[in-house]
């Protein structure tokens, strides 16, 4: 494990970084350069700066736009025992005396500021003795687009940040986004007064990996065997547990393949011998619990399979992007069965704390819908990140067997109304409910049997229902909170669907389609 990775793991805990995490933190703290980072939102911008701010002596400076935002972000790296603070017009004059001084003892890696503060010469002048004391590290320009005129959300007081370029040259910088055309970014650089920067735009799109979910089959062993005897090159198997590892391997030795076990309950020796062995290509197939595969780079897997469900999204994205590093076609297959949920239930009992398992739980319920999705694979997994994919990536099991896809505008209106009537605060389920007329407790408790949305959904089946659900949040048509109650909001898009504006196209699994009359394949 490299420096970086320790230090990633150290302060955060996490174990890999995301793309472009790593190139973005080594052009700062090793070439010194600025940097304008574009990655989709929610795909680890704040990490970028905020581990560079651990690593270099001095204090850094956090430039966020919303007051709201700054709270929270500080709030979450105190908890991480990170010392961060933010210093805007919210605080009292005492409040913000106290944290100046504690800055400038040194007690702070971290400071989060808003835009217009920068301007005041009082805060120039504060950054000056800070400078002189123990140094600024970074400049970090967070939602850097606010400061071209032609991105989405021009903030005037953007422009008050040209004067930090020239006040403190030698201090790197680092403008941050998640939208910006080549226009907006040419703007972001030359606004700022970038030093020649590094561009770092990352899209978490792996266009040479194919994707596919089989439902696992009662002879799942055979379904397995018959997948890798197709394959041709290296390959991993993904397996829940240490017993399942040990079987699998066994077996496919047993029917001539070149395969190893790897698992947390080996010796090291074993581990690092077994691992060497596939990195030489001595072995074709790794069967491994998750704990293979960190920090290993081998670029040319072929084939990574995922013999059980994954406990979540990005598991599932960081496991089987381990296939075709080398940008060579690779296979990533899913096999789904129902028994796999039950497994992956029992882990999170085992968590203590009821907040935990409650992310853990929506967390399995998003890859659920991944598996059962009926929408593009892609689409579905880079949404997770933020990140809008359109339509069919042409390398993708349901894009190569589409579903036949049915207009759905009229249901979806329904569903989208039932969400407003009952102000934005339940759930899928209670939804589908309603719609159906259902006659439950909740429903009576919260009057929701007297919603004029109530039983007018009774023509379609709870499936039917759920896999439109499911294509309105892949398609980014409506969205659901994520702190572990899943709780359905309206976005912009589903006001336009309400407002009849927008057309909405479902693929429909054949046997809960009851429409079959109005087939559509576009
Ligand atoms: P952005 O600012 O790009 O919208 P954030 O910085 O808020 O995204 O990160 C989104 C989420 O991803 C956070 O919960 C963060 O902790 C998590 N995250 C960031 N980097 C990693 C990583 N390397 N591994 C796992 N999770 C990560
Ligand atoms: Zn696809």
């Amino acid at each position: 494990m490299s420096n970086l990775e320790t230090a990633l793991k150290q302060y955060f805990g996490y174990e890999t970084f995301r793309p472009g995490q790593k190139e973005i933190i080594t052009a700062i703290l090793e070439d010194q350069e600025d940097v304008l980072a574009v990655m989709p939102t929610g795909g680890g911008k704040s990490l970028c700066y905020q581990l560079p701010a651990l690593l270099k002596p001095g204090l850094a400076v956090v430039v966020s736009p919303l007051i709201a935002l700054m709270q929270d972000q500080v709030e979450s790296l105190e908890n991480n025992g990170i010392p961060a603070t933010f210093l805007n017009s919210s605080l009292t004059a005492e409040e913000a005396r106290s944290r100046r001084i504690a800055i400038l003892q040194g007690k702070i890696k971290l400071l989060y500021l808003a835009p217009e503060k920068l301007a005041n010469a009082g805060a120039k002048k504060f950054l000056q003795s800070v400078q002189h004391k123990q140094g600024l590290s970074l400049f970090a320009i967070d939602e850097a687009h606010c400061i071209s005129e032609w991105g989405h959300d021009f903030r005037p007081e953007y422009r008050q940040l040209q004067a930090l370029r020239s006040q403190f040259p030698q201090v790197p910088m680092i403008a941050l986004t998640a939208t910006a055309t080549e226009r907006v970014r040419n703007d972001i650089v030359n606004q700022l007064k970038l030093k020649p920067p590094k561009i770092q735009i990352t899209s978490f799109n792996r266009p040479n990996l194919y994707y596919e979910v089989q439902p696992k089959q009662r002879q799942h062993y055979n379904q397995l065997f018959k997948f890798i005897s197709r394959q041709n090159g290296s390959g991993i198997i993904y397996c829940l547990s240490r017993r399942r590892v040990e079987e699998i391997a066994f077996r496919l030795k047993k029917d001539g393949i070149a395969a190893l076990p790897y698992h947390a309950g080996m010796s090291d020796g074993n581990r690092s011998d077994y691992q060497n062995r596939f990195l030489r290509d001595d072995v074709q197939v790794m069967v491994a619990t998750i704990a293979f595969g960190m920090g290993i780079d081998k670029p040319d897997i072929r084939f990574v399979v995922h013999y059980d469900l994954p406990r979540n999204l990005e598991n599932y994205y960081q496991e089987a992007g381990r296939a075709g590093r080398d940008n060579e076609p690779a296979h990533c297959l899913l096999l789904f069965g129902r028994k796999d949920i039950h497994t992956i239930e029992y882990l999170i009992q085992q968590k203590e704390d009821e907040k935990s398992q409650r992310l853990a739980r929506q967390q399995m319920r998003k890859m659920i819908d991944y598996a059962e999705g009926t929408d593009c694979r892609r689409t579905i997994q880079l949404s997770y990140f933020g990140e809008h994919f359109s339509g069919n990536c042409g390398n993708c099991d349901n894009c190569l067997n589409p579903k036949p896809i049915e207009d759905w505008t009229v249901e979806a209106q329904k569903f989208l109304s039932c969400i407003a009537r009952c102000r934005e605060r339940f759930g899928m389920t209670h939804i589908i409910n309603i719609l159906r007329g259902s006659k439950n407790k909740k429903i009576e408790q919260n009057g929701h049997h007297l919603l004029s949305t109530y039983g007018i959904g009774k023509d379609q089946s709870v499936d039917a229902w759920k896999n439109l659900a499911r294509s309105l949040l892949h398609q980014g048509l409506m969205t659901e909170t994520s702190d572990g109650y899943r709780v359905l909001r309206l976005n912009q898009r589903s006001w336009e669907i309400l407002r009849q504006k927008r057309t909405v196209y479902v693929a429909v699994p054949q046997k809960s389609s009851q429409k079959q009359h109005r087939y559509q394949h576009l």
